[in-house]
């Protein structure tokens, strides 16, 4: 019981606090240009890829072979595809926010970033019913790609007109899911090897569609430029980085 609740705990610390602190970032930047927006975006992205692709998947794989493993990550893609089906185009970065309102962008960021946030709880729960370091260095890096995520979605928030309070409370609440994710992990982890190894790799593909159906696109979206192509390769190093930690 004592697991669950720590990880449950670790949960709710790394979705609010990245999250958060993204949010205390827009206070001091006031304005970021759309290439540093660009940019940081790639690098949530690069981070996320690397960490599933060099840390999370192949420790799902080993636990429980290849087909567990491949799998939970069709379930986690195919459970991500059903809800952006569910949910209408999301995609303002197309306009500007002016067009949507920026309000009303920024909301529908935070919603997109809320729900994403149960699989990455559930990444950071399975990992540590997994192996401690393994959840430990989940929890980092979902921990950091959480920043640019704050940012993205109180930047319009602020633009908008928002109160610092309410931009503050709006990425606090978008990391709440997060604890979640963690305590269905770990509870679900405590159970078999297998089940650890569905989760993880359930949370891998879910992770995976995100990065790839939405954080890069958006990138590109914001900035057109190398910039953000820079940005995912740093995140990619960083995250290999971690890994090898
Ligand atoms: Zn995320």
């Amino acid at each position: 019981m004592n697991t669950v609740i720590t990880s449950t705990l670790l949960g709710f610390a790394v979705g609010i606090i990245g999250t958060g602190a993204g949010g205390i970032a827009a206070f001091m930047l006031k304005r970021p240009s759309r290439r540093f927006m660009g940019t940081v975006l790639g690098l949530a992205g690069g981070l996320m890829i690397a960490v599933v692709c060099f840390e999370l998947l192949p420790e799902a794989f080993e636990m429980a072979g290849l087909t567990t493993g491949i799998a939970g990550i069709i379930l986690g893609v195919a459970l991500v595809t059903i809800i952006d089906l569910l949910v209408p185009d999301r995609d303002f970065t197309q306009r500007s926010f002016r067009d949507w309102g920026y309000i009303r962008a920024g909301i529908i960021l935070g919603l997109g970033i809320a729900v994403h946030n149960f699989p990455e709880g559930l990444a950071i729960g399975s990992g540590l019913a997994a192996d401690l370091r393994l959840g430990l260095s989940l929890a980092l890096a979902i921990g950091f790609h959480n920043m640019p995520e704050g940012l993205a979605m109180a930047m319009p928030m602020m633009i908008g007109g928002y109160s610092k309070v309410r931009v503050l409370l709006a990425t606090i609440i978008a990391g709440v899911p997060m604890g979640f994710g963690a305590f269905v992990g770990m509870l679900l982890g405590e159970i078999s090897p297998q089940l650890v190894s569905l989760c993880l790799s359930f949370a891998g593909g879910t992770m995976l569609y995100i990065t790839c159906g939405e954080l890069i696109p958006k990138s590109q979206n914001v900035y057109r430029g190398r910039a953000s192509a820079f940005g995912i390769i740093l995140g990619i190093i960083a995250g290999i980085a971690l890994s090898a930690l």
